[in-house]
């Protein structure tokens, strides 16, 4: 295979660089003990991780093809959850949803090999963000885990007025970092919003797959590590 010379690289957060589960697990159990809801005598905290994952990828699924907001996203979230783990809706904490928001964006695990990559790309490629997630919590995000340097631009939905895998914010990401499709390339770990929405536009796409989950999905490049761009890049 033919190395094409590439200029911008476009990199996803979530799950890409920042290690959302890991992030996520360690809020939540934060919160159970915060919240006290061992006093309700009906579920772990292991069993509330497992069931936010359940419920938040379900939610981001519907969010990504349109058919929720942001703002159903949060305040749904935690009352699907918590009446899914047997509470009444007036059991519900009223405040867990925002003081999770608070404290999740501020937790700092990335990726393994990201700042190594990181590192080496930004000597050679112009780095940016195409995120599905919102201002506010990815400022967080970047900022906490000390990557927010590494990017010349930064797209959400709220910047760009669509999202991923729309096309629309793909040409307003190539537009603003001055870069040619031709010439770059979007690194993510979803395979509708990164992968099919980067294939749109004819942006060439590496797909980061950590579990090495079974697809039939076409893609340009699949890595199962970060450090495993060296060899493409
Ligand atoms: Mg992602």
């Amino acid at each position: 295979m033919t190395l094409k010379k590439y200029h911008h690289i476009f990199f996803d957060l979530d799950h890409t660089l920042w290690d959302f589960d890991k992030n996520a697990t360690e809020t939540l159990i934060d919160l159970y003990r915060q919240f006290e809801l061992m006093s309700f005598n009906l579920f772990s905290e292991f069993a509330l991780v497992e069931k936010f994952m359940e419920v938040n990828n379900h939610l981001w699924d519907l969010y990504n093809v349109g058919k929720i907001d942001k703002v159903e996203i949060r305040e749904k979230r935690f009352t699907i959850i918590f009446m899914d783990l047997g509470l009444t809706p007036e059991q519900v904490p009223p405040d867990f949803g925002e003081v999770y928001l608070q404290s999740c964006p501020k937790k700092t695990n990335i990726m393994p090999y990201t700042l190594e990559i990181l590192d080496y790309l930004q000597e050679k490629y112009e780095l940016c963000i195409i995120t599905n997630g919102f201002d506010d919590v990815q400022d967080t995000k970047l900022t906490s885990a000390n990557i927010k340097k590494y990017f010349k631009q930064i797209v959400t939905p709220e910047s760009a007025g669509s999202k991923k895998p729309q096309k629309e914010i793909f040409e307003y990401a190539l537009g603003l970092a001055r870069a040619e499709v031709n010439k770059s390339i979007m690194v993510g770990d979803n395979l509708q919003t990164d992968i099919q929405g980067a294939r749109r536009v004819n942006m060439d796409q590496i797909f980061y797959n950590p579990n090495d989950l079974f697809h039939k999905e076409k893609v340009t490049y699949e890595i199962n590590c970060l450090s495993e761009m060296v060899k493409i890049l």
